[in-house]
């Protein structure tokens, strides 16, 4: 499944590929060896988003792993300090939340003033220059973040968080950081001979923070626009004397105009006079790169320019370095930019075989310095955090509703009905929409989820939700409702009347686009043809295999207005069903579906997924259908409801038959 962002697919290989950047020959940037002695090159370092991924290591599923990790971008940094005369190094923030060892740090460790969080041992190992603060630095509140940003050997800037109201003048808000720093730095000329430069640092967060953590800063902070900040303290900085600004934007490039406060304003950013580079962030995406800002008129993905000036974004987890290299030109006591260039640099590709290679090894101070809690995550990953009264399972999640299927709604309903709740959308009756992951097909006859009744482990959730998407919902009618599960039911083949044992899945069908509808309760008719195929054209415009759809026990007003609660990779469109994409998006969480998870479990210490038997199918006279699903699944066919089905003996490859009695 493609929904998840891959970081190596945007990746452009290194001249270190395939090298441990240990023995890697350092080939100088062009505008080292070409600077005049009026001239010097400078190169800026960009980590965003690491989300307290220091190690190379997935938590979640308790395993090594190449494409992450700050103590892997780390081992790019003395390389590339080599082929630069002058560096700096900067993070774009999303630095405390994200992953297991946030958690850890969050809500068993415990950050009080004077303890040192592992990010920031880390990132005082490597020596930054400067920070600020991501949208993810506020989710276990204010006290937690400042007792851990305190521990900083850099200064952190932020030009849009203000302490209670925003002033008439954003220049008299009350910050709670300073908003930008001015950095005198001696730089080595052409000529070798050292000068001071004075570069501006100014940080943004997205505003949306006053919504995504209205818990933590309801009556405590409020956030401005990021354009409209900088517009007012850039000039600032130039009277302040900075001979040049960059901006630490922790928000993306969004091309689909101007609005106030808005989310990923790094584009129009760049059209504020005095700002002459731009670090972006927090869309995980890289930048420059192919794909994802192709069509953003006023980005050039290949260049890396955003309105014609310098910009990048640098993936995420540490999967890259972001560079900005600059060409200055001494201009009587003052520098200015002559010539740029941009890059993002990745710590692992994908050989030819699709196999992804580590690029660089571990930085050995960074492993060193966050052993301790390293060892610390791996426990409290292992450890129980809440209990399942029922076994949650996916051996029977295509032919009866599921408790696997059922936790992941259930947590997205309660996710979303509290983000939502003090908005205008707070009236509409949400639905949540889940499919198996881990449903047998080419993954084998094991690739099941099987957490049995008890304890449940964060690493148990991994199992649970597979990809790394994060929780949006749309906003639809009653009778997309309906199309959405037409295009699901694509999933089995057509049964006629009185057929007997005809292959129930139709095998071309992924079964991560079998999304199940909570909130609503429905039957399948499969003696009736798909109405769309597989690209949501329509094929069979007069026939429904949707029968009996209800909402609160009433036929469903095809006009009524649900909200779907579900991940970016549908609601973007992914699996091209029928209206589903961004135009019906109304709220994009910050959260990623797995944290969701684990967050609801946490909270509600003891959860009962039994499955509420929504949907089923309908009868079908005379027809009976086979399906494989894995051998382990046998001791809960008896449990399964809403379906009949009976033991038929083994299947192909390792797998168990069955027969299901339509
Ligand atoms: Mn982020
Ligand atoms: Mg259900």
């Amino acid at each position: 499944m493609s929904s998840h962002i891959d970081p190596l697919s945007f990746s452009r290989r290194s001249l270190l590929g395939g090298l441990a950047a240990t023995t890697a020959l350092i080939v100088l940037h062009p505008f080292a060896a070409r600077a005049t002695a009026s001239q010097a090159h400078l190169r800026l370092m960009e980590t965003t988003d690491i989300h307290v991924n220091i190690m190379p290591y997935d938590y979640y599923v308790d395993k090594p792993n190449d494409t992450m990790g700050l103590a892997r971008t780390a081992s790019l940094i003395d390389g590339i300090r080599s082929e630069a005369g002058n560096s700096m190094l900067i993070d774009n923030g999303d630095l405390l939340q994200g992953s297991p060892m946030g958690d850890y740090m969050a809500y068993k460790k415990g950050i009080t003033a004077g303890d040192l969080h592992p990010v920031m041992k880390a990132m005082n190992v490597l020596g930054y220059d400067c920070g600020t603060l991501g949208n993810h630095e506020f989710n276990y509140g204010l006290d937690f973040m400042f007792n851990t940003l305190a521990g900083a050997n850099f200064p952190i800037v932020c030009a849009n968080l203000t302490k209670g109201e925003l002033a008439a003048d954003p220049k008299q808000d009350q910050l709670y950081f300073k908003p930008y720093v001015i950095v005198e730095k001696m730089i080595r000329n052409g000529a070798g001979a050292e000068s001071p430069l004075k570069i501006g640092f100014i940080g943004f967060v997205p505003p949306q923070i006053m919504l995504w953590d209205a818990k933590n800063l309801e009556g405590r902070a409020q956030t401005r626009d990021i354009v409209e900040a900088a517009r007012a303290w850039v000039p600032a900085m130039k009277e302040e004397g900075a001979d040049i600004v960059v901006a630490l934007s922790h928000s993306g490039i969004d091309g689909h105009g101007q609005t106030d406060r808005m989310e990923n304003a790094s584009l129009y950013l760049a059209g504020v006079e005095g700002i002459d580079a731009i670090f972006t962030g927090h869309q995980h995406l890289v930048f420059p790169g192919p794909k994802s800002f192709d069509d953003v008129p006023g980005a050039d993905p290949v260049k890396g320019t955003l309105l014609g000036k310098p910009a990048v974004m640098a993936g995420f987890w540490g999967s890259h370095m972001g560079l900005i290299d600059l060409l200055l030109d001494k201009d009587g006591n003052s520098w200015k930019i002559v010539d740029f260039t941009c890059e993002a640099r990745p710590i692992s590709h994908r050989d030819e075989n699709r196999k992804i290679v580590a690029d660089v090894g571990d930085t050995l101070e960074v492993v060193e310095a966050v052993k301790p809690e390293h060892e610390a995550t791996l426990s409290y990953v292992r450890t129980p955090v809440g209990n399942t009264s029922a076994p949650l399972y996916s051996y029977f999640a295509l032919v009866a509703d599921d408790p696997s299927v059922q936790i992941v709604s259930n947590a997205q309903t309660w996710y979303v009905k509290d983000m939502l709740k003090e908005t205008e959308f707070k009236d509409f009756p949400i639905l949540s929409a889940a499919a198996p992951f881990k449903a047998g097909g080419r993954g084998g006859a094991d690739y099941y989820t099987d957490v049995p009744v008890g304890s449940i482990a964060i690493k148990n959730v991994a199992d649970l939700y597979l990809y790394p998407n994060t929780v949006q919902a749309v906003l639809i009618t009653g009778e997309q409702v309906k199309n959405w599960l037409e295009m699901s039911a694509g999933m089995f083949n057509q049964i006629t009347i009185g057929t007997k044992d005809a292959n129930l899945l139709n095998t071309s069908f992924p079964s991560y686009n079998y999304d199940v509808i909570d909130g609503v309760t429905y039957q399948i008719d499969l003696s009736q043809p798909p109405k769309y195929d597989k690209d949501g054209k329509v094929i069979n415009p007069e026939v429904s295999r949707i029968r009996d759809l209800s909402f609160e026990g009433q036929p469903i007003d095809p006009g009524k207005k649900f909200i779907v609660a579900t991940n970016n990779y549908r609601a973007g469109g992914g699996g091209k069903f029928p209206e589903i994409g961004a135009d019906k998006v109304v709220f994009v969480a910050p959260d990623t579906n797995r944290d969701v998870i684990v967050r609801y479990i946490v909270e509600q210490k003891t959860i009962n997924p039994t499955a509420d038997g929504n949907w089923s199918f309908a009868h079908v006279e005379g027809a009976t259908a086979l399906f494989d699903t894995g051998p382990k699944g046998r001791p809960y066919a008896g449990q399964v409801k809403g379906a009949h089905i009976e033991d038929a003996g083994d299947g192909a490859d390792g797998f168990a038959r069955f027969r299901l009695i339509l």
